[in-house]
């Protein structure tokens, strides 16, 4: 197992065929916001700050759609900070810049090491999910082709 290789598998999905069931926090904190739901699903509850602001916002969890609930209004253009309203941890992606407008993004993980990160440009509409760790997904895919026997997904 030692000199296992990681790799990165995007995916592309039709914008609003997807809502988000579960989302959290680098630290683990569940980020779904029950009570301000969004289309008739959870939204995601998120602390933002930019200058001397700060608010609340609920994403949109519909995948590529963006009717995000905010407590103040974010000028146009301007760069959020986003932070986990349990933890305060950030949700920054400390390597990544929106492939768009280089803007930060933030991230979001979801169950089965999934990763959704999205622009936080008010505007920008950047975002993309990732799986990254696949092997469980993948092993179902392409049990016959990656031929471990004894194994069952
Ligand atoms: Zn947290
Ligand atoms: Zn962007």
């Amino acid at each position: 197992m030692g000199d296992k290789k990681t790799e990165r598998v995007e995916i592309r999905v039709p914008s609003a065929s997807l809502a988000v069931a579960a989302a959290s926090c680098p630290n683990g904190c569940d980020l779904m916001a029950a009570d301000v739901p969004i289309h008739g699903h959870p939204s995601i509850g998120i602390d933002f700050s930019f200058g001397d602001w700060k608010g609340k916002i609920h994403l949109d969890p519909m995948y590529g759609s963006f009717d995000n609930i905010c407590d103040i209004e974010i000028p146009e253009g301007q760069e959020v900070d986003f932070r986990c309203p349990k933890c305060a941890v950030s949700l920054r992606d400390e390597k990544d810049l929106c492939p768009t407008c280089s803007a930060r993004m933030f991230v979001l993980h979801l169950p089965g090491g999934g990763i959704l990160e999205g622009c936080l440009r008010k505007g920008c509409s950047a975002h993309r999910l990732r799986i990254v760790d696949v092997d469980a997904q993948l092993l179902r895919v392409f049990k016959e082709r990656v031929g471990l026997p004894g194994i069952d997904v």
